[in-house]
């Protein structure tokens, strides 16, 4: 059963604590911060409330936010520092799209998804990987992709199945009922219990500990090779 629907407080209002040992209590919401990722350089920046404008501190772009939600045939660019969802039946029309978040359920027909922080993979995206750019890259459960190109970024999880080429340097997190099958190079690997890894594994190549960057539950197949290790 979901909770019964209940506007959030806005920033700065003063809301009732429920009734408690201590009586009433009131409680100011503080100001939630957003990261914000600039689009011209990846600089990643903290604000305060969300912003629909801002400018980046490092490289002093002025960047535009707010989220788009599409369900149909889309042919307009977009740059945003928000979040861009793709529904099941939207299709990106030739334009590229840069968000801070994308979220892919549709297709995209000759258009570029930049994602400058993650990029989510939902059943029945569909999409050219040589215009992917994604910071962090997730496959939900029920979502299966054969990439036919390397892919370069800084953290993958994986719920559904993957077969590709990863080259990571952060954390790959393999979920429990995941498949991740191919090339993996990463920084640090973990394998929930109930993940299948049939992929050929190298971990922490750069790291002077390498099995301390390893934590595998009990998969399918593991076939892991751990430089340094036999
Ligand atoms: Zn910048």
């Amino acid at each position: 059963m979901p909770p019964p629907h209940q506007e959030p407080p806005k920033l700065g209002e003063t809301v009732e604590a429920p009734k408690g040992i201590m009586g009433r209590i009131a409680r100011t919401i503080v100001p939630v911060r957003y990261e914000v990722v600039c689009y011209e350089c990846e600089y990643a920046f903290q604000v305060s409330g969300q912003i629909h404008e801002t400018t980046c501190p490092k490289c002093r772009a002025r960047l535009k936010g707010g989220d788009y939600v599409i369900d149909k045939e889309w042919f307009q660019p977009i740059r945003t520092t928000g979040n861009v969802q793709f529904l099941p039946g939207a299709v990106l029309r030739g334009v590229d799209v840069t968000a801070k978040d994308i979220s892919l359920a549709g297709s995209t027909e000759h258009g570029g998804l930049h994602a400058c922080r993650r990029l989510e993979l939902w059943p029945g995206a569909r999409f050219d990987i040589t215009k992917l750019r994604v910071k962090d890259l997730v496959v939900r459960r029920g979502a299966r992709f054969i990439l036919a190109q390397a892919i370069r970024c800084r953290n993958v999880e994986v719920e559904g199945e993957l077969n590709a080429i990863i080259f990571a340097e952060g954390l790959v997190t393999l979920r429990s009922g995941g498949l991740l099958a191919g090339e993996i190079d990463c920084a640090r690997l973990f394998v929930e219990e109930g993940g299948g890894l049939e992929a050929h594994v190298c971990v922490g190549a750069r790291s002077s500990a390498p099995s301390a960057n390893v934590l595998v539950g009990i998969g399918r197949n593991h076939s892991l090779e751990i430089p340094g290790r036999n």
